[in-house]
């Protein structure tokens, strides 16, 4: 049975159900309120069917029963209730202010807004349909609860429709709800709406990670019990209460995380965690003791949220340990109230509040957290292009973007990871300029400090403070580099001259070794100096020395001209030439030197043609190789550069090896490496990349075709030289 299917959600509750779940429970004037909303909607709703035939009724009562489980407001309640009597029903807007009251009225009118909103249609409604709902969240979030859980019970029983509209309303599901779902905190709802959306959009791979982690299920319980039993003896020991949970993360986020960083089912490392729920933030710390002096733990993974909770609320401590059967494991502890937050976000604050207040537009308490939401609203009136908003909005703003204030109380909104010299350079040039840290929330704080939202930021100057080449590092946005380097380059334009003149030379001579003529290379880059965006030698120099233009693109135009026309050290050249050996063989050229086109990458078998390239050997391309034609064209025939080849004994044993890469990505990245393996005369055959925005890693897949494991040995030797590798594998088993 599919676990988010809760049989459930096809059965009516009773409003005694309903009552059941609100912790604690309401007063008599509000249970009064719910069975009067439940009785309404339950006459209103009588002579309706669902899709799947079943009574309509078990809709609303379902998506009260949901609610109830999540916020202890009876208004919010009645208003799930009687969430749909208004589309509908006979029952008009100001029949139910009439019986329930203004602010059920006004809940249940919102709901009705949003819901005419059709996140599926095109692009241009979005953006109108967006602001209409993000407006009526602002004036007040339950309308989004009750919206949330009106979602949910519809993904959960969403079998009932054709399979398009499946697709689409899951598509919105995964796009405009669970992000907004996580922007309030609501973690559970988050991920039970993803599951359910992924279950719609990808079924095929949803059900082999379902039956990955079926396959793991029973070596994780058995560490469960282990570690719970070790756990429960200490904490009794040192009289702390608390209870242990262990918990698998959701297969939406192992997914992300498995398309993110490349990794395979078998290398997510933290699917399971376990959860320590204690009374108090002491019996915290003190529990987080216990766990390290049983555990080794990994250094880089604690992370303490109590002391510092993220923007959306969630606190806790996370460590991650080698834990029972060496199993590297995630352990969170944190209090109940931090639990209930964390799983039911701004809907768990209702909980926290004094029992018997006002609850109407009582989110005095909530300003911070939802400043971002005015803030939203007021960017919302700018919006001029449709589609790239909605690109935008899903990746900035709900993804990447933090909202920070001046003392003044000025909202600035920073892509996330910007750091405080991010932001003084944002705010005002000469205020970078002279950044030598920053005051937030009232702390001192380094100009290399993350930003938070919610964060105040006062930047601090001095007189003596000034951008240095490490500046490049700390900030993060075009902005802020852009005026460094531009501040370093007019400042210190003699020691990048200098460092980028050096650069250059040394690779240079590394690349194309001794015959390399240092006077020459100014005569050799005049000509191309236009190409590279700079008017004199000098300047390319600088641009070089201070990292704007790679030296490795400036050393490419001195090799193609400076390079030797015999290799400098042809590889294999002490074996005995002889047709045995030679992959290709070459028409009066016993041991030449050969290397595969890039543009076709010929595979043996193929019919090739080689081609005599000025000092980079005989290049073979595919017979049919369109590139070649263009090259054979322009270059008026050049049929005397055209040799017969054909594949030599030794193609035979030619296999496809591949290589998976981990990198800090950068600009020039690829190339780099597809330098290096055609270097050593291996032809690439395939690769693909893919990178990670947030954490700046790409990962790169190279198929070569490799003669020996000692050829692999020198490719992977050579490309863990590459600049940004952080670490290489051979893939055994290529899908
Ligand atoms: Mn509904």
């Amino acid at each position: 049975m599919d676990k988010l299917l809760l049989p459930e959600s096809l059965t009516i509750p009773s409003v005694e159900e309903i009552l059941a779940r609100m912790d604690p429970r309401p007063s008599d004037k509000g249970v009064l309120l719910i069975r009067k909303a439940y009785e309404t909607a339950k006459e209103a709703h009588k002579d309706q069917r669902r899709k799947s035939g079943e009574p309509y009724f078990i809709h609303p009562a379902r998506v009260a029963w949901h609610l109830a489980g999540m916020i202890n407001d009876p208004a919010t309640i009645a208003a799930g209730l009687l969430h749909d009597v208004v589309e509908d029903c006979f029952l008009t807007n100001p029949a139910i202010k009439a019986q329930f009251g203004e602010e059920v009225a006004e809940l249940v009118e919102g709901v009705t807004k949003i819901s005419a909103i059709n996140f599926t249609s095109e692009t241009e409604n979005q953006v109108g349909n967006l602001r209409k709902m993000i407006l009526a969240m602002a004036r007040d979030v339950r309308v989004l609860l009750i919206k949330l859980c009106d979602r949910l019970h519809n993904m959960q029983t969403l079998e009932h429709l054709p399979p398009p509209r499946q697709r689409a309303v899951a598509q919105s599901t995964l796009d405009i709800y669970a992000p907004l779902a996580n922007r309030l905190g609501m973690t559970r709802m988050r991920t039970l709406l993803e599951d359910l959306s992924m279950r719609y959009i990808n079924p095929a791979e949803f059900h082999r990670l379902e039956r990955k982690l079926a396959v793991r299920a029973e070596r994780d319980q058995r560490i469960v019990e282990e570690t719970r039993r070790l756990l429960s003896e200490h904490l009794e020991r040192m009289g702390i209460p608390a209870a242990v949970h262990g918990r698998r993360k959701h297969i939406y986020s192992i997914h992300m995380k498995m398309k993110r960083q490349g990794l395979r089912f078998e290398e997510v490392r933290d699917i399971l965690a376990i959860r320590l729920i204690t009374d108090t933030i002491a019996e915290c710390y003190e529990i987080l003791g216990i766990v390290h002096s049983l555990w080794k733990p990994i250094t880089g993974f604690f992370k303490d949220y109590i002391a510092t909770p993220k923007e959306n609320g969630y606190r806790s401590i996370h460590t991650t340990v080698i834990g029972v059967e060496n199993e590297v494991t995630e352990i969170q502890i944190r209090t109940h109230e931090m639990h209930q937050i964390a799983e039911e976000g701004i809907a768990a604050h209702w909980k926290y509040k004094e029992v018997g207040g006002s609850t109407n537009g009582s989110w005095g308490s909530e300003e911070k957290r939802l400043a971002w939401l005015r803030q939203l609203v007021e960017w919302l009136q700018d919006v001029h292009d449709p589609s790239e908003f909605m690109r935008d909005l899903k990746r900035d703003v709900f993804e990447a973007s933090v909202f920070c204030y001046t003392p003044k109380g000025d909202i600035i909104e920073m892509p996330r990871g910007s750091t405080a010299l991010d932001l003084a350079f944002r705010i005002h040039s000469q205020l970078g300029y002279t950044c030598s840290g920053a005051r937030i929330n009232n702390r001192m704080a380094s100009i290399r400090s993350e930003l938070q939202t919610g964060d105040v930021v006062e930047i601090i100057t001095s007189k003596n403070a000034h951008p240095t080449p490490d500046w490049l590092q700390i900030a993060r946005t075009g902005r802020a580099r852009n005026k460094i380097r531009h501040w370093l380059k007019e400042s210190q334009h003699d020691l990048f001259l200098d460092r980028g003149r050096r650069m250059v030379l040394e690779l240079a001579r590394q690349r194309i070794g001794g015959a390399f003529e240092e006077a020459r290379i100014d005569e050799i880059l005049q000509p191309h100096l236009g190409s590279f965006n700079v008017v004199g030698l000098e300047d390319l120099f600088v641009e070089v020395g201070c990292g704007t233009i790679k030296v490795n693109s400036v050393v490419a135009r001195l090799e193609q001209v400076l390079r030797p026309v015999e290799p400098r050290r042809p590889p294999k050249a002490q074996r005995r030439p002889g047709k045995k050996k030679d992959v290709v063989l070459v028409e009066g050229m016993a041991g030449a030197v050969v290397r595969m086109a890039r543009c076709c990458q010929p595979l043996p078998g193929e019919p090739i043609v080689g081609f005599v390239t000025q000092g980079r050997g005989i290049s073979i391309h595919r017979e049919d190789c369109a590139a070649f034609e263009h090259i054979r064209a322009r270059l008026g025939g050049a049929e005397h550069r055209v040799v017969h080849v054909e594949w030599g004994d030794a193609s035979r044993a030619l296999q496809k090896a591949a290589i998976r890469l981990v990198c800090q990505d950068r600009k020039g990245l690829l190339s780099d490496i597809s330098t290096a393996v055609t270097q050593l005369n291996v032809s690439i055959v395939g690769s693909n990349s893919s990178s990670n925005i947030r954490d700046n890693r790409a990962i790169i897949k190279l198929v070569v075709m490799i003669e020996d494991a000692e050829q692999l040995n020198r490719i992977l030797t050579r490309l863990a030289t590459v600049p940004g590798v952080l670490s290489l594998s051979r893939v055994v088993h290529d899908r």
